[in-house]
Protein backbone atom coordinates (compact mmCIF):
# COMPACT_ATOMS: atom_id res chain seq x y z
CA UNK A 1 0.00 0.00 0.00
CA UNK A 2 0.71 3.77 -0.34
CA UNK A 3 1.22 6.45 1.59
CA UNK A 4 0.33 9.65 0.23
CA UNK A 5 0.26 12.66 3.54
CA UNK A 6 0.82 15.04 0.56
CA UNK A 7 -2.40 17.31 -0.31
CA UNK A 8 -4.70 15.17 1.62
CA UNK A 9 -8.73 15.33 0.54
CA UNK A 10 -10.95 17.51 2.96
CA UNK A 11 -13.96 16.55 4.25
CA UNK A 12 -16.61 19.86 3.41
CA UNK A 13 -19.30 19.60 5.76
CA UNK A 14 -22.79 21.34 5.16
CA UNK A 15 -25.83 22.01 7.64
CA UNK A 16 -29.45 21.43 6.59
CA UNK A 17 -32.44 22.69 8.15
CA UNK A 18 -33.26 19.72 10.66
CA UNK A 19 -37.19 18.81 10.02
CA UNK A 20 -39.22 16.26 10.69
CA UNK A 21 -41.08 14.85 7.45
CA UNK A 22 -44.27 12.37 7.37
CA UNK A 23 -44.00 10.08 4.46
CA UNK A 24 -46.12 7.34 3.62
CA UNK A 25 -44.95 3.82 2.23
CA UNK A 26 -45.40 3.84 -2.04
CA UNK A 27 -44.05 0.70 -2.56
CA UNK A 28 -41.71 -1.94 -0.93
CA UNK A 29 -39.73 -4.69 -2.33
CA UNK A 30 -37.44 -7.91 -1.62
CA UNK A 31 -34.38 -6.26 -3.51
CA UNK A 32 -32.47 -9.04 -2.91
CA UNK A 33 -32.92 -11.80 0.00
CA UNK A 34 -31.88 -9.53 2.46
CA UNK A 35 -32.45 -6.44 1.29
CA UNK A 36 -35.73 -4.78 1.48
CA UNK A 37 -36.39 -1.40 -0.84
CA UNK A 38 -38.73 0.46 0.25
CA UNK A 39 -40.20 3.69 -1.29
CA UNK A 40 -41.58 6.28 0.41
CA UNK A 41 -43.40 9.45 -0.90
CA UNK A 42 -44.86 12.39 0.39
CA UNK A 43 -45.68 16.46 0.13
CA UNK A 44 -42.82 16.61 2.86
CA UNK A 45 -40.06 15.82 0.75
CA UNK A 46 -39.99 19.04 -1.47
CA UNK A 47 -37.43 20.29 0.02
CA UNK A 48 -35.23 17.13 1.42
CA UNK A 49 -31.99 17.39 0.44
CA UNK A 50 -29.09 15.06 1.17
CA UNK A 51 -25.38 16.02 -0.80
CA UNK A 52 -23.27 13.36 -0.04
CA UNK A 53 -23.47 9.44 -0.25
CA UNK A 54 -22.61 8.64 2.91
CA UNK A 55 -25.44 11.16 4.24
CA UNK A 56 -27.91 9.46 6.81
CA UNK A 57 -31.26 9.97 8.09
CA UNK A 58 -33.45 8.67 11.25
CA UNK A 59 -36.15 6.17 11.10
CA UNK A 60 -38.52 6.93 13.76
CA UNK A 61 -40.52 4.22 14.77
CA UNK A 62 -44.01 4.58 16.69
CA UNK A 63 -43.70 1.33 18.35
CA UNK A 64 -46.14 -0.02 21.85
CA UNK A 65 -44.16 2.06 24.44
CA UNK A 66 -43.83 5.64 24.80
CA UNK A 67 -41.10 6.99 23.15
CA UNK A 68 -40.29 6.30 19.52
CA UNK A 69 -37.46 4.36 18.59
CA UNK A 70 -34.75 5.87 16.09
CA UNK A 71 -32.56 4.16 13.55
CA UNK A 72 -30.02 5.76 11.45
CA UNK A 73 -30.77 4.80 7.14
CA UNK A 74 -28.70 5.81 3.95
CA UNK A 75 -30.94 8.06 1.51
CA UNK A 76 -30.35 5.35 -1.13
CA UNK A 77 -31.76 7.77 -4.00
CA UNK A 78 -34.83 10.95 -3.82
CA UNK A 79 -36.19 13.37 -5.74
CA UNK A 80 -38.85 16.19 -4.37
CA UNK A 81 -41.45 13.28 -4.00
CA UNK A 82 -40.21 10.46 -3.67
CA UNK A 83 -37.37 8.70 -1.39
CA UNK A 84 -35.85 5.11 -1.44
CA UNK A 85 -34.46 3.65 2.03
CA UNK A 86 -32.68 -0.57 1.46
CA UNK A 87 -33.03 -1.91 4.96
CA UNK A 88 -30.89 -4.97 5.78
CA UNK A 89 -33.69 -7.83 6.72
CA UNK A 90 -31.56 -9.16 9.71
CA UNK A 91 -33.61 -10.67 13.14
CA UNK A 92 -34.43 -8.81 15.92
CA UNK A 93 -34.08 -4.93 15.23
CA UNK A 94 -37.39 -2.87 15.46
CA UNK A 95 -36.46 -1.29 12.23
CA UNK A 96 -35.75 -4.27 10.34
CA UNK A 97 -39.38 -5.80 11.94
CA UNK A 98 -40.82 -2.16 10.94
CA UNK A 99 -39.44 -2.73 6.91
CA UNK A 100 -40.03 -6.62 6.43
CA UNK A 101 -43.97 -6.04 7.55
CA UNK A 102 -44.15 -2.42 6.15
CA UNK A 103 -47.24 -2.25 3.46
CA UNK A 104 -48.37 0.38 1.03
CA UNK A 105 -50.26 3.30 2.70
CA UNK A 106 -48.28 2.89 6.13
CA UNK A 107 -47.53 5.89 7.71
CA UNK A 108 -43.29 6.78 8.35
CA UNK A 109 -41.59 9.60 10.05
CA UNK A 110 -37.88 10.43 9.40
CA UNK A 111 -35.68 13.28 10.72
CA UNK A 112 -32.93 14.74 8.57
CA UNK A 113 -30.68 14.21 7.33
CA UNK A 114 -28.69 17.10 9.55
CA UNK A 115 -25.79 17.58 7.30
CA UNK A 116 -23.60 15.98 4.73
CA UNK A 117 -19.59 15.37 4.53
CA UNK A 118 -18.30 15.94 1.00
CA UNK A 119 -15.13 14.08 0.80
CA UNK A 120 -13.34 16.64 -1.76
CA UNK A 121 -9.39 16.58 -3.29
CA UNK A 122 -7.09 15.36 -6.01
CA UNK A 123 -8.58 11.60 -5.72
CA UNK A 124 -7.39 9.11 -7.91
CA UNK A 125 -8.97 5.86 -6.89
CA UNK A 126 -11.88 5.11 -4.75
CA UNK A 127 -12.05 1.88 -2.55
CA UNK A 128 -15.55 1.48 -1.08
CA UNK A 129 -15.54 -1.15 1.81
CA UNK A 130 -18.20 -2.60 3.80
CA UNK A 131 -21.20 -4.70 4.64
CA UNK A 132 -24.71 -4.91 3.72
CA UNK A 133 -25.47 -1.50 5.90
CA UNK A 134 -22.96 -0.22 4.01
CA UNK A 135 -24.38 -1.47 0.57
CA UNK A 136 -26.56 1.90 0.26
CA UNK A 137 -24.25 4.43 0.72
CA UNK A 138 -21.93 2.24 -1.69
CA UNK A 139 -24.39 1.87 -4.35
CA UNK A 140 -25.46 5.53 -4.46
CA UNK A 141 -21.46 6.67 -4.56
CA UNK A 142 -20.84 4.68 -7.43
CA UNK A 143 -23.55 5.27 -9.47
CA UNK A 144 -23.09 8.89 -8.50
CA UNK A 145 -19.44 8.96 -9.40
CA UNK A 146 -18.83 10.62 -13.16
CA UNK A 147 -17.01 9.25 -16.32
CA UNK A 148 -13.28 8.74 -16.06
CA UNK A 149 -13.45 8.13 -12.61
CA UNK A 150 -12.04 5.34 -11.05
CA UNK A 151 -13.52 3.16 -7.99
CA UNK A 152 -13.35 -0.38 -6.38
CA UNK A 153 -15.86 -1.79 -3.89
CA UNK A 154 -15.59 -4.97 -1.57
CA UNK A 155 -18.60 -5.80 0.08
CA UNK A 156 -19.82 -8.66 1.91
CA UNK A 157 -22.79 -10.15 1.37
CA UNK A 158 -24.35 -13.78 2.56
CA UNK A 159 -24.11 -15.21 -1.23
CA UNK A 160 -24.21 -14.76 -5.25
CA UNK A 161 -28.13 -13.76 -4.98
CA UNK A 162 -27.31 -10.91 -2.43
CA UNK A 163 -24.95 -8.57 -4.75
CA UNK A 164 -26.51 -6.21 -6.77
CA UNK A 165 -26.40 -4.65 -10.12
CA UNK A 166 -25.29 -0.45 -10.19
CA UNK A 167 -25.66 1.78 -13.59
CA UNK A 168 -22.10 3.77 -13.62
CA UNK A 169 -20.29 5.92 -15.71
CA UNK A 170 -17.11 5.63 -13.51
CA UNK A 171 -15.04 2.45 -14.07
CA UNK A 172 -15.78 0.36 -11.31
CA UNK A 173 -14.46 -2.99 -9.90
CA UNK A 174 -16.49 -4.83 -7.70
CA UNK A 175 -15.48 -7.23 -5.35
CA UNK A 176 -18.01 -9.31 -3.46
CA UNK A 177 -17.33 -11.29 -0.60
CA UNK A 178 -19.23 -14.09 0.62
CA UNK A 179 -20.17 -15.38 4.20
CA UNK A 180 -23.27 -15.78 6.17
CA UNK A 181 -24.79 -12.68 8.26
CA UNK A 182 -24.18 -14.18 11.29
CA UNK A 183 -20.25 -13.92 10.60
CA UNK A 184 -20.74 -10.03 9.63
CA UNK A 185 -18.42 -9.76 12.42
CA UNK A 186 -15.37 -11.35 11.34
CA UNK A 187 -12.79 -8.71 9.40
CA UNK A 188 -11.15 -11.77 8.22
CA UNK A 189 -12.41 -11.83 4.81
CA UNK A 190 -12.09 -8.08 4.02
CA UNK A 191 -8.41 -8.62 5.09
CA UNK A 192 -7.76 -11.02 3.04
CA UNK A 193 -9.31 -9.21 0.00
CA UNK A 194 -7.15 -5.93 0.74
CA UNK A 195 -3.96 -8.08 1.20
CA UNK A 196 -4.67 -9.44 -2.59
CA UNK A 197 -5.07 -6.19 -3.78
CA UNK A 198 -3.05 -3.39 -4.61
CA UNK A 199 -3.80 -0.12 -3.37
CA UNK A 200 -2.93 2.71 -5.75
CA UNK A 201 -1.48 5.94 -4.69
CA UNK A 202 -4.21 8.80 -3.91
CA UNK A 203 -6.71 6.25 -2.90
CA UNK A 204 -9.41 7.20 -0.79
CA UNK A 205 -10.50 4.40 1.86
CA UNK A 206 -14.06 4.82 2.88
CA UNK A 207 -15.00 1.90 5.38
CA UNK A 208 -18.17 1.08 7.02
CA UNK A 209 -19.94 -1.82 9.03
CA UNK A 210 -20.22 -3.60 12.21
CA UNK A 211 -17.94 -1.61 14.44
CA UNK A 212 -14.99 -4.19 15.35
CA UNK A 213 -14.97 -5.24 11.53
CA UNK A 214 -14.57 -1.00 10.80
CA UNK A 215 -11.77 -0.82 13.28
CA UNK A 216 -9.84 -4.02 12.06
CA UNK A 217 -10.30 -2.62 8.65
CA UNK A 218 -8.89 0.89 9.31
CA UNK A 219 -5.99 -0.51 11.59
CA UNK A 220 -5.04 -3.16 8.77
CA UNK A 221 -4.64 0.10 6.15
CA UNK A 222 -2.64 1.92 8.74
CA UNK A 223 -0.59 -0.68 9.49
CA UNK A 224 0.09 -1.32 5.48
CA UNK A 225 1.64 2.62 5.65
CA UNK A 226 -2.30 4.05 4.15
CA UNK A 227 -2.10 7.37 5.95
CA UNK A 228 -5.17 7.93 7.72
CA UNK A 229 -6.31 11.29 6.86
CA UNK A 230 -7.27 9.26 3.71
CA UNK A 231 -9.37 6.84 5.42
CA UNK A 232 -12.91 7.50 6.42
CA UNK A 233 -14.22 4.76 8.68
CA UNK A 234 -17.90 3.89 10.51
CA UNK A 235 -19.30 1.59 12.50
CA UNK A 236 -22.92 1.30 10.84
CA UNK A 237 -23.75 -1.22 14.05
CA UNK A 238 -22.38 -2.78 17.27
CA UNK A 239 -23.34 -6.93 17.47
CA UNK A 240 -25.08 -7.00 20.60
CA UNK A 241 -25.84 -4.07 20.97
CA UNK A 242 -29.12 -2.28 19.54
CA UNK A 243 -29.39 1.20 18.38
CA UNK A 244 -25.49 1.71 18.53
CA UNK A 245 -23.34 3.09 16.07
CA UNK A 246 -19.27 4.48 16.15
CA UNK A 247 -20.14 7.00 13.27
CA UNK A 248 -16.41 8.46 13.25
CA UNK A 249 -13.62 5.68 13.94
CA UNK A 250 -10.48 7.52 14.85
CA UNK A 251 -7.44 6.81 17.03
C1 LIG B 1 -24.67 6.47 9.09
C2 LIG B 1 -25.42 5.14 9.06
C3 LIG B 1 -26.11 4.78 7.90
C4 LIG B 1 -26.77 3.52 7.87
N1 LIG B 1 -27.47 3.18 6.74
C5 LIG B 1 -28.13 1.98 6.68
C6 LIG B 1 -28.90 1.60 5.55
O1 LIG B 1 -29.06 2.38 4.59
N2 LIG B 1 -29.48 0.39 5.56
C7 LIG B 1 -29.38 -0.48 6.62
O2 LIG B 1 -29.96 -1.56 6.59
N3 LIG B 1 -28.68 -0.13 7.73
C8 LIG B 1 -28.07 1.07 7.79
N4 LIG B 1 -27.38 1.42 8.91
C9 LIG B 1 -27.28 0.46 10.02
C10 LIG B 1 -28.55 0.45 10.90
O3 LIG B 1 -28.72 1.75 11.46
C11 LIG B 1 -28.33 -0.58 12.02
O4 LIG B 1 -28.19 -1.87 11.47
C12 LIG B 1 -29.45 -0.57 13.05
O5 LIG B 1 -28.95 -1.12 14.23
C13 LIG B 1 -30.69 -1.31 12.62
O6 LIG B 1 -31.71 -1.09 13.58
P1 LIG B 1 -32.64 -2.26 14.08
O7 LIG B 1 -33.78 -1.59 14.82
O8 LIG B 1 -33.01 -3.15 12.94
O9 LIG B 1 -31.73 -3.09 15.07
P2 LIG B 1 -31.25 -2.65 16.56
O10 LIG B 1 -32.42 -2.56 17.48
O11 LIG B 1 -30.39 -1.42 16.46
O12 LIG B 1 -30.35 -3.88 16.97
C14 LIG B 1 -30.93 -5.13 17.43
C15 LIG B 1 -29.86 -6.22 17.34
O13 LIG B 1 -29.57 -6.45 15.95
C16 LIG B 1 -28.16 -6.34 15.72
N5 LIG B 1 -27.98 -5.76 14.38
C17 LIG B 1 -28.14 -4.46 14.00
N6 LIG B 1 -27.90 -4.32 12.68
C18 LIG B 1 -27.57 -5.57 12.22
C19 LIG B 1 -27.19 -6.08 10.95
N7 LIG B 1 -27.13 -5.30 9.85
N8 LIG B 1 -26.92 -7.40 10.83
C20 LIG B 1 -26.99 -8.22 11.92
N9 LIG B 1 -27.33 -7.79 13.15
C21 LIG B 1 -27.62 -6.48 13.30
C22 LIG B 1 -27.64 -5.46 16.84
O14 LIG B 1 -26.29 -5.71 17.11
C23 LIG B 1 -28.55 -5.85 18.01
O15 LIG B 1 -28.05 -7.00 18.63
C24 LIG B 1 -26.73 2.66 8.99
C25 LIG B 1 -26.04 3.06 10.14
C26 LIG B 1 -25.39 4.28 10.18
C27 LIG B 1 -24.65 4.69 11.44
Amino acid sequence: MTDQTADAPRIARTRHALRRRSLTVAASEKLTPHMIRLTLQGADLHDFTSTAPDDHMKLILQGDGDSPQMRDYTPRRFSASELVVDVVDHPGGPAADWARDAAVGDSITIGGPRGSQRIEGDIAHWLLIGDETALPAIGRWIEELPDGARVTSIVGVPDATDEQTLDTAADWQAHWLHRPLKQATDPAPYLAALDAMTVPPRTFVWVAAEAQVARAIRTHLLDNGHDKQWIKASGYWVAGQADASDKAIGD
